[in-house]
């Protein structure tokens, strides 16, 4: 297996990279096509949606990726999963690789970042995962193509599609590597595999 990609434009791209070496997963930096084409998978950080579609274009990467997302598992936390999906911010322009509409900040400013414990279901049944919402975008719709994995409060947070998983909030920024685990089994068992409710079991 080649390695697992980590969007590093803009963002909080250094914790994922961290959370990639404590669980031994070989990975790369990604700012351009380049780096892009050896990768087997690509992680989208936390950050700034707008800034990210910015630099895509800006670095002539926003077409590659969006090729690359139709093939290669995606995972994106907050801004990364604002990207994945589709928001009416004309700003910011999807990947289109999730079946969801979000809103951008849709749990308030800055001020209103919390942690909470939410419950995941990553099939062993529903685990206690501790979730850091900053800036958080709300998912206020999901498709049918999509499957809601975890809710906080009734309002679905993490989703998965396939072998394409996003969340509104961080798992990056605490020590529990859980649902990267989830996804990475999606990576590893190749093409036919679905992340869903069974999926890491
Ligand atoms: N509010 C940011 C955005 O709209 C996302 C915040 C985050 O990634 N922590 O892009």
């Amino acid at each position: 297996m080649g390695p697992v990609g980590i969007l590093a434009l803009q963002g909080a791209y250094q914790q994922h990279a961290d959370l990639l070496d404590r669980l031994g997963v070989e990975w790369c930096w990604v700012r351009s096509a380049q780096e892009l084409a050896v990768c087997v998978a690509l992680i989208l950080p936390g950050g700034e949606s707008t800034a990210m579609t910015h630099l895509l274009h800006t670095r002539g990467l926003f077409e590659p990726l969006r090729s690359f997302a139709q093939t290669h598992p995606i995972m994106g936390s907050c801004a990364g999963l604002i990207l994945m999906g589709h928001t009416d911010d004309a700003r910011v322009h999807s990947l289109d690789v999730l079946d969801i509409q979000v809103a951008r900040n849709g749990y308030g400013r800055q001020l209103q970042s919390f942690q909470s414990g939410i419950d995941v279901e990553l099939g062993q049944g529903m685990e206690r995962f501790p979730a850091v919402f900053i800036r958080a975008p709300r998912i206020i719709r999901v498709g049918a193509a999509a499957t809601v994995l975890a809710r906080h409060n009734d309002h679905p947070v993490l989703v998965a599609q396939g072998r394409h998983l996003g969340m509104s909030f961080h798992p990056e920024l605490t020590d529990d590597t859980r649902i990267h685990r989830c996804w990475l089994e999606g990576v590893s068992a190749g093409a036919m595999h679905t992340l869903s409710r069974e999926a890491c079991a």
